[in-house]
């Protein structure tokens, strides 16, 4: 099919939409490092598992071996009302750049969660329902995640709890009500409602909170609480699984007419979406059957996989849940306040990570005022108004786009324009203000945190 045939958005049929996700642990010949047991140091067994995460959901976690596992019919007519999502032809920022690459982007925005999580949210809510529970907890950062679950559980009728970082609730106070109007309770974290709540606010007064913190909560809340159980919006194997709906509709998109990309770039924050988005490229590139450049993007104020460490880690602050091995800055690496673009956990997805160890993908780290000038450029030609996490990846595709313009090379770009940035607008108003700076953690803070890491082996 000739070039100029090519739509601005590929769309797909609702039968065309996967049936079954996709687990992209199956084609990895070095699995993921198992979570451990923090107590024992021991892999964690199911049996362990199942009082914290549901049980279903657990299964899943622990599934290195099966490529494909079926998206129950419940999920996928809800996947309906929002997906599939858009493949678009960037043909005006092509035109603006001046660049003889082709860029196309993944639209997750078009939900009221905003972002991609909605596409795991619904998933854990089902699974909970499923097992006959009560409710669900969970911690949120900038709050797509939080208003994500309360959407899914007010649709299969579910109680949820959401921790909300501290910084967020007070910079987000229309992100909790939105939550709020779903039905979920929303609590800023740290906070007096639990005892590693208080232990924090009493070691750290003032703090402004961290998603580590939050899950330590969340998780908290879960275990003492009958019929609740915890969920987690990134990070965990589970919701790279969920998460491989945008990969599988993607290629699925690209397929239709051909398209092969050359290079797929995603934002990182605990790696859900760009696990969602790489997986059936990274399967092919796993299997030998084709190769791509694939680019994890991640703030310079957070910077796990480029200037974190590769070693066994907690996913909280305070120390209560397992340790996954993992890129980390150090489960009490706390980004400064002032960053404002999202993508603020100090870890990284353990799948994701060991693709990145093993050196199968690429990982730069981008400051927020370069990624905020990006944001603009996009949405004044594009339309769309990104969210800041979702504008990491902009920026990389636009690099990459404009080495294309200095090279002459008509690369294949592909990236995930992961949500919308509504509820971003006093981080928008400091960068039109021209008040937004970068604050880069300096080695002295990145190896103090890290000094911290568990000794495993
Ligand atoms: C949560 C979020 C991210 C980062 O999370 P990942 O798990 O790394 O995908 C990116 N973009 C948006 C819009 C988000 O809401």
């Amino acid at each position: 099919m000739s070039e100029n045939k090519i739509p601005y958005k590929i769309y797909l049929n609702e039968d065309e939409m996967p049936k079954s996700w996709y687990n992209l642990r199956a084609d990895m010949k070095n699995k993921p490092a198992p979570l451990l047991n923090p107590g024992t140091l021991q892999p964690l067994t199911k049996e362990e598992l199942i009082p914290i995460f549901c049980e279903e959901l657990v299964d899943q976690e622990l599934n290195n071996d099966t490529a494909f596992i079926e998206i129950p019919e419940e999920i996928r007519n809800f996947y309906k009302m929002y997906r599939p999502s858009p493949l678009v032809r960037a043909y005006c920022l092509e035109e603006k750049l001046k660049t003889p690459a082709k860029i196309y982007y993944k639209f997750e925005g078009n939900n009221t969660s905003g972002s991609h999580k909605l596409n795991s949210a619904i998933a854990q809510a089902y699974y909970a329902k499923k097992q006959g529970l009560k409710g669900v907890t969970t911690e949120t950062g900038a709050g797509q995640w939080g208003t994500a679950l309360s959407m899914a559980c007010s649709y299969f009728g579910l109680d949820c709890k959401v921790y909300m970082v501290k910084v967020s609730y007070e910079q987000k106070p229309f992100r909790r009500e939105v939550m709020r109007t779903y039905g979920a309770s929303v609590v800023p974290s740290p906070s007096e409602t639990t005892d590693v709540g208080k232990k924090i606010l009493a070691e750290h007064p003032g703090t402004t909170g961290s998603l580590g913190c939050a899950i330590s909560e969340a998780v908290e809340v879960a275990v003492k609480n009958p019929g609740y159980r915890y969920v987690l919006g990134s990070v965990l194997n589970q919701v790279l699984l969920h998460q491989s709906v945008i990969g599988l509709e993607t290629k699925a998109a690209l397929d239709k007419y051909g398209i092969k990309p050359d290079i797929i770039i995603g934002c990182a924050g605990g790696g859900s979406n760009l696990g969602g988005l790489i997986a059936p490229f990274m399967g092919e590139k796993l299997r030998g059957e084709a190769d791509y450049r694939i680019i994890a993007i991640e703030p310079a104020s957070c910077p796990s996989f480029t200037r974190g460490t590769f070693a066994y880690d907690f996913c909280d602050t305070g120390m209560i849940c397992p340790l996954a091995k993992m890129y980390t800055l150090g489960s009490s690496f706390i980004p400064s306040a002032n960053h404002a673009g999202g993508l603020r956990f100090h870890g990284m997805s353990t799948i994701l990570s060991q693709l990145y160890h093993d050196g199968y993908m690429e990982a730069t780290s981008v400051e927020q005022t370069s990624v905020f000038e990006a944001a603009e450029q996009f949405a004044r030609v594009e339309g769309i108004l990104p969210a800041p996490e979702s504008s990491h990846a902009i920026r990389a595709a636009i690099d990459e786009a404009i080495k294309c313009r200095e090279t002459g090379e008509e690369k294949t770009i592909v990236f995930g324009l992961t949500g919308t940035g509504y509820f971003d607008l006093v981080a928008y108003e400091k960068f039109n203000n021209g008040e937004m700076s970068d604050e880069i953690p300096t080695d002295e803070q990145i190896a103090a945190s890290v000094a911290k890491l568990p000794k495993v082996e």
